[in-house]
């Protein structure tokens, strides 16, 4: 599907582990354009010394809806968000919506640097031939309203 556009999201007990994790592979992310929720955006810039990150508002301040609204306007084909599974966050909500967003529009999703490895290491990263390809709602009416 060839990936061009990343977005990375982390909660705070697992922001290390993703900036960890994309640093490593930072010579695969070079070419990609990458957006972020704020925190994660700005230790990401750092630590990759970029400064093209697209940060966004903070998660708890909307930064997971605009991840979100940017995957719905086709902005965005990968998703790797290392949530925190022993926390509550105040932003809840906002996560699932992320999530169902995701899935809605077939967008992979990493939750974990196990599930991250895989995908990064897929020929889909690259490969224009083979594309999962975005799900047609052309004859979706809406809900029925009467
Ligand atoms: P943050 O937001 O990168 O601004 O910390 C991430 C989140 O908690 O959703």
């Amino acid at each position: 599907m060839a990936v061009q556009s990343v977005a990375l999201v982390a909660h705070d007990n697992k922001k290390k582990d993703l900036v960890d994790w994309a640093y490593k592979n930072s010579d695969q992310f070079a070419p990609l354009r990458l957006y972020a929720t704020g925190t994660t955006g700005r230790l990401l810039s750092e630590r990759l010394g970029r400064d093209d990150i697209h940060c966004l508002l903070s998660g708890p301040l909307g930064g997971d809806q605009q991840i979100g609204a940017k995957i719905a306007e086709g902005e965005i084909d990968l998703l790797v968000f290392f949530w925190d599974p022993l926390e509550p966050q105040p932003h809840d909500p906002d996560i699932k919506a992320l999530l169902r967003i995701a899935a809605l529009w077939n967008i992979p999703v990493a939750c974990n640097r196990a599930s991250a490895e895989f995908i990064l290491s897929s020929r889909y990263m690259t490969d224009t031939e083979h594309t999962p390809g975005k799900p047609d709602f052309s004859d979706y009416t809406g809900r029925k309203v009467s």
